[in-house]
């Protein structure tokens, strides 16, 4: 069977691969470098992880000084210096109230682990709420209370019920609107199979990255917050992808006005380099036993680069940047979607931007071929993409935050080529 031939198997594919035959040598600014020399334009950012680009100086200055003066491992044994200052650093820039912790790890699957363990913990709630599509981890704990196809066939947490995320291009198909069609639902579930006093916490993702890089209806988020505040649950923002002034504010929550009770960092907080954490309210996270620790979490080189990071976003003023760049680039992709069928939606906050490709405009069927092939093209054009969503279907944009407008335009205009090619049998 070739591999065209089976969609779905296809589709399983795609999830895994991811994909192309990229062997990274090095890089400069929103520019890798392989093997063969070629230095394609990034508008990944190895997944939104290199958040200032390849090679920024604050950045490997705040490595290597660490490395030279290393100040302890881990926090395991004693709080090392660049740990404790990343946590006071998180704490005055992460909305909140009351005494709260910062949990520092390495990635943004074990911040969410030990938030779902710790939830449950202090709460003694055994229910967990997530969204279907939603990508929290791939390990353990956060993978059981994801919804994402790629991880098909994981045990799930026994507590956890998944609702729809509301999508504006793909509303119900009864007419009502998404956002109170989702409210809805949940309220039905506390009516009968879900009681709302054994729910420890909701999960959400703000923009839903993996999921399709979906943007939530205005005051979805708000509503979502009053709900649980409702129920005493507690909210969840999971800003691992899309946080740290990607969606051109520092928390993408702050668009919605509303301060969750836990958040949850990863990805661009070390600018590549493996630091996450979660900040929440100490009651909570004091719950959370010793074995959540590993040995390398609080790493002084890793606390460096995050502390790095956060100088360098408010110092350069990159979420301003980003939401001024993000916007040209999503109006230069609205522009191509006047003339290029393909395109069934352009949306995103800031430089979180999804493309969803279709195979027809008016039922939305999703091109997921016609995907994989425009990313292939973008790349031997000179653009790394990569694609997400439950069809595999969505260009997936979130380069390093650095880039300029003359890098988006570039980017773009790859992309209308690669969809040209794809649309008229040429790849
Ligand atoms: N949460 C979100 C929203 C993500 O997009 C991801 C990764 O894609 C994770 C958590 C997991 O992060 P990591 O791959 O660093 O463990």
């Amino acid at each position: 069977m070739s591999l065209f031939e089976d969609d779905r198997r296809f589709n399983a594919r795609l999830q895994k691969l991811r994909f192309f035959p990229l062997a990274v040598t090095g890089g400069a600014g929103c520019r890798l470098r392989d093997e063969s020399g070629r230095e394609p334009l990034d508008f990944s950012a190895a997944w939104g992880a290199a958040s200032l680009g390849y090679g920024h100086p604050a950045l490997a200055g705040a490595v290597a000084e660490a490395a030279r003066d290393p100040a302890g491992a881990s926090i395991l044994s004693g709080a090392t210096a660049p740990a404790t200052r990343l946590a006071e650093c998180l704490l005055e820039l992460t909305p909140g109230t009351g005494e709260r912790r910062v949990w520092i790890g390495h990635s943004g699957s074990d911040a969410n682990e030990a938030t779902v363990r710790a939830v449950k913990l202090a709460t003694g709630r055994p229910r967990i709420l997530a969204f279907e599509g939603a990508y929290h981890g791939g390990i353990g704990h956060s993978m059981a209370v994801s919804g994402h196809v790629a991880q098909e066939g994981v045990d799930k947490d026994p507590g956890l019920t998944l609702v729809p995320y509301p999508d504006p291009y793909r509303p119900p198909r009864d007419g009502q609107a998404p956002g109170a069609a989702v409210l809805a639902r949940l309220e039905a579930l506390f009516a009968t199979t879900v009681p709302p006093e054994e729910v420890a916490a909701f999960f959400i993702e703000p923009i839903q990255a993996d999921g399709g890089l979906i943007v939530p209806p205005e005051g979805f988020l708000r509503d979502l917050a009053a709900l649980c505040r409702r129920h005493g649950i507690l909210l969840v923002c999971d800003e691992v992808k899309v946080g740290l002034a990607r969606s051109g504010t520092l928390h993408c929550f702050e668009q919605e006005g509303i301060a969750p009770d836990i958040v949850t960092l990863g990805k661009g907080l070390g600018g590549g380099l493996p630091v996450s954490a979660a900040v929440g309210p100490a009651e909570i996270f004091d719950a959370a036993p010793a074995y959540s620790m590993q040995t390398l979490h609080g790493n002084p080189v890793c606390a460096s680069a995050a502390l790095a990071v956060l100088a360098e976003i408010e110092g350069e003023g990159l979420a301003a940047h980003a939401r001024e760049v993000g916007g040209h680039l999503a109006g230069a992709l609205r522009t191509l979607a006047d003339r290029q069928p393909l395109i069934g939606n352009v949306r995103g906050r800031g430089l979180a931007i999804g493309v969803e490709l279709v195979a027809d405009r008016t039922t939305r069927e999703p091109a997921t071929q016609a995907t994989a092939l425009a990313m292939a093209r973008c790349f031997e054009l000179g653009l790394v993409v990569y694609c997400v969503g439950m069809h595999s279907n969505v260009l997936e944009i979130t380069p390093p935050l650095v880039l300029t407008r003359e890098d988006a335009e570039e980017g773009a205009a790859i992309i209308a080529h690669a969809l040209e090619d794809v649309a008229a049998g040429r790849v």
